[in-house]
């Protein structure tokens, strides 16, 4: 149970009917001499047995709940490693975090789990945070989830962040869902953007809702740490500040929590064949407008001859012109190049999602009204297989 919010099955008006033992949805509900008992280490207040009880004998009190978030302060990122770097998934929510730890008045604080990293404690302070929490064993040299989710758990149970933040990668997901279970507290994956609600110090945390036609802004008023995943690339890196000052806080914790069910074999990466997409400082995209896979042509040598990626909209994916790895947008990959060049894409919300945080953004559609127009830095209204082969051929001269 969290925050002094309080379930309670009301013994006279309780019948046994064992309704709310079905509903649960999470096994808390057992029946002991015909009526319900509520295993409180498994609820987590949904409220669904209270709606399905026809008898009214299940009562749920939040109303004690805010009461008891006062002792939670300061923001947390945590600092994803691989091989012992930081991953740059963590400058960029080091940027957004030092920016919500300013409005907050609080400080900012990476979470650094691994061994023989003391230097990258002082690279995360150079990019902006004023501690760092470095918890050190061989154990936590490669990420597994049980010794990393032990640890986490008991540094936020210890030092009670008010916000704490987590790349939405690989790692982050699995990471951070299951933190969130253990503390019961929220969790909002997959940020597009965050703020602060000055007048309640909530974090707002929006991101794209009902297959992305909205935009939804979510907050966690009851729990705490307010806990937020945000993707790769969608949030500007922190830049190193040198003789940025901060003090960095070594923790050890007892060997058992380092202990994992699980044991890594080997660990094999993947091989990319061109330009990794979501790294790419360039990326030439194409969309719907190509027409067809052999289309695809013009926009790989324009990509070539500006040394970038090339990237493509779910419909040209969909329509088997480029493979899924291309894909850029809501259920493809985001991107954040320094030039971003459009072509026959319309730009619609979930491309947009993907791609708008590029620095310049080019936009070649026949289409003035084109909603891509909206976020390009620069528009070209005219045929798109006109003003490509025009655009390579320039360049290849000029860039010889
Ligand atoms: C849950 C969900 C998730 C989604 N995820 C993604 C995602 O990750 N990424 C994504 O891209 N989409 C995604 N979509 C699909 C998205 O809604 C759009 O359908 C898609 O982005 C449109 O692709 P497009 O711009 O290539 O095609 P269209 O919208 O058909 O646009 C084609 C554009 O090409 C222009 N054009 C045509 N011929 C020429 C020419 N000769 N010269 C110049 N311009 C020309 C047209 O004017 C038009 O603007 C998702 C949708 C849903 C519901």
């Amino acid at each position: 149970m969290t925050g002094g919010e309080k379930i309670a099955v009301i013994l006279d008006k309780c019948v046994g009917c064992t309704l709310c033992v079905k509903v649960c949805p999470f096994g808390a509900i057992t029946m002991k001499d015909k009526k319900a008992v509520i295993d409180l280490t498994k609820c987590t207040l949904c409220g669904a047995c209270a709606e399905a009880c026809k008898f009214k004998a299940i009562n749920i009190d939040k109303t004690g709940s805010k009461s008891d978030l006062s002792g939670y302060k300061d923001v947390w990122v945590f600092c994803e490693q691989k091989q012992g770097k930081v991953q740059t998934i963590s400058y960029e929510l080091l940027g957004k975090g030092r920016e919500l730890a300013d409005k907050l008045g609080v400080r900012l604080c990476g979470l650094l789990l691994g061994d023989k990293m003391d230097t990258a404690c002082q690279d995360i302070i150079s990019r902006g945070a004023d501690r760092v929490y470095y918890v050190e064993s061989p154990k936590l040299k490669i990420y597994q989830d049980d010794p990393y989710t032990n640890v986490l758990t008991e540094m936020v149970k210890k030092h009670k962040p008010e916000v704490l933040l987590c790349g939405a990668t690989t790692i982050g997901r699995s990471l951070i869902s299951r933190v969130a279970v253990n503390i019961r507290t929220g969790l909002t994956a997959d940020c597009t953007g965050l703020d602060i609600d000055m007048g309640e110090r909530l974090l707002l945390q929006t991101r794209p809702a009902f297959g992305g036609n909205i935009m939804a802004t979510i907050i966690s008023p009851n729990t705490r740490p307010q806990m937020a995943t945000v993707r790769h690339k969608v949030m500007k890196e922190a830049e190193p500040q040198a003789g940025r000052k901060g003090d960095v806080v070594k923790e050890t914790l007892p060997e058992d929590m380092y202990h994992s069910r699980s044991k890594i074999l080997d660990i094999v990466e993947e091989i990319e064949e061109t330009v990794n997409l979501a790294e790419a400082d360039i990326i030439v995209s194409g969309g719907r407008g190509l027409g067809s896979p052999e289309n695809f042509e013009i926009i790989k040598e324009l990509a070539l001859v500006l040394g970038g990626a090339v990237g493509a909209s779910r419909m040209a994916v969909d329509s088997g012109w480029m493979p899924y790895s291309h894909q850029v947008g809501q259920t493809g990959k985001t991107v954040c190049p320094k030039l971003y060049i459009a072509c026959g894409i319309s730009g619609q919300i979930q491309h947009l999602i993907g791609m708008k945080s590029s620095d310049v953004i080019i936009a070649i559609n026949k289409d003035p009204e084109a909603p891509i127009f909206g976020v390009a830095t620069y528009g070209i209204v005219d045929d798109l297989f006109k003003v490509v082969p025009m655009l390579t051929q320039e360049l290849k001269k000029r860039l010889k």
